[in-house]
């Protein structure tokens, strides 16, 4: 019996699919909007992202054509660019310019600016990540070795 392995596209039908439950979880939580959780030098915390999740961004930026240029990335908030650190992936309107392909960090409004709902417990959520993982290693040998997103940009 030959196993099948699953294309890179299946794989991220599933992770799609998976993005949506993680958001069902988090539909009741808001958050004002002030991008500061994008900029990595403010909240000194940034998503870590595995193989399968690289490939949704990859795709993400190929669909809305290619990088966004220096011209159109976010400008500094409070202090100067380089201690902001704002994510590559936002835009000069205070968007994520990937924003339905953003990586699983991103959606659990881990800043302190969130106004929490009723959310996943730590047993669902770890559960979530668990097959996260599941999904990446299944993507690539070691796929789910989590990178954080700002070194995987810069390559
Ligand atoms: S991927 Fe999008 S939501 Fe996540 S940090 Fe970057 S700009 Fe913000």
């Amino acid at each position: 019996m030959s196993t099948q392995r699953p294309s890179t596209d299946e794989l991220l039908d599933e992770l799609s699919a998976l993005y949506r439950e993680v958001d069902a979880l988090y539909a009741l939580w808001s958050c004002p909007g002030t991008t500061e959780c994008c900029r990595f030098g403010i909240t000194g915390r940034q998503p870590y992202v595995t193989s399968i999740e690289i490939a949704a961004i990859e795709h993400a930026i190929g669909r809305r054509g290619g990088p966004l240029r220096p011209n159109k990335r976010a400008l500094p908030l409070h202090t100067d660019a380089a201690q902001e650190r704002a994510c590559g992936l936002l835009d000069r309107n205070g968007r994520c310019s990937i924003y339905a392909d953003r990586p699983l960090g991103c959606r659990t409004h881990y800043c302190e600016r969130a106004a929490p709902g009723p959310g996943p417990s730590r047993e669902v959520l770890r559960d979530l990540v668990r097959r996260l993982q599941e999904l990446a290693t299944r993507h690539e040998m070691g796929g789910d070795a989590a990178r954080p997103l700002e070194r995987v940009l810069d390559e």
